[in-house]
């Protein structure tokens, strides 16, 4: 059976000090499941402390983003060796931001999820559509092409283990979220997909989270679909009882 993940991508919020106090809330509120695996990405500048923090819980450190690049001129960028230096065991690639506001492409998401799985880090892989190619009827080719082009050249073996995150543009932020329904039928056309390029057996063990504006209340029923297994969450995991609320409710 398919393990829940609800992670918590804080992306450019909380300075060292919020960071702290988010994470000690967290923990203090956080009752362990055996089901559910609990991941935080917050910024880069508190990665190494949250790793001190977090050590001995059953919450793990994500990053929000790398480089595909190893060291050199490259400044600003982040290299995957700098990210496990500070604790942490996966990244967060693709995500939409990362596509909209910083251009970048299918091809550059591919190099960063080889580099992640050289480096032993686990990618949590996002892809979804804008609500313009939904309407168009575009969607599946969309969500195809982020698939097949983000993993080309990717093994069945190298694959395994990595979470991919549907998150449908429109549903970032918005309060739109999909509804269950929608969700579901994205989750089950991508795990065919994966069945289609893999295997019944990797499509059946790849975790797939949904993102859009999960949050307690929603988190539920979402989880509850066959295909859906987990949260990637934004807004509702800068309160540390509403991100406990959703795992407690996945
Ligand atoms: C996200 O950015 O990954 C996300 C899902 O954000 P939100 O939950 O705020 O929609």
């Amino acid at each position: 059976m398919r393990q829940k993940v609800i992670a918590g991508n804080w992306k450019m919020n909380t300075d060292l000090n919020e960071s702290i106090s988010l994470i000690n809330d967290i923990k203090e509120k956080l009752v362990d499941r055996d089901n559910v695996k609990v991941i935080i990405a917050p910024p880069y500048t508190s990665l190494d402390r949250a790793s001190q923090l977090i050590s001995g819980s059953n919450i793990s450190l994500s990053a929000q983003n790398m480089s595909y690049e190893d060291s050199g001129a490259f400044t600003g960028a982040i290299s995957a060796s700098m990210i496990k230096s500070v604790g942490c065991t996966y990244v967060i690639l693709g995500h939409s931001e990362r596509r909209t506001i910083f251009g970048e492409k299918n091809s550059d998401v591919n190099n960063k999820m080889k580099k992640a799985i050289a480096s032993d880090l686990t990618p949590i892989f996002c892809i979804g559509e804008t609500l313009e190619e939904r309407e168009s009827g575009e969607m599946k080719n969309v969500i195809e092409k982020q698939v097949r082009e983000g993993l080309e050249g990717i093994s069945e073996q190298d694959l395994t283990g990595s979470i991919v995150a549907y998150e449908p543009v429109w549903a970032i932020g918005t309060g739109k979220v999909a509804t269950p329904d929608q969700a579901q039928e994205v989750h089950a056309f991508i795990r065919n997909l994966l069945k289609e390029i893999y295997s019944e057996n990797l499509a059946n063990n790849t975790v797939i989270q949904y993102g859009g504006s999960v949050k307690p209340e929603n988190a539920a029923e979402l989880i509850g679909q066959t295909d859906i297994d987990g949260a990637l969450v934004g807004g509702a995991c800068l309160s540390a009882e509403s991100f406990v609320g959703i795992v407690n409710n996945a």
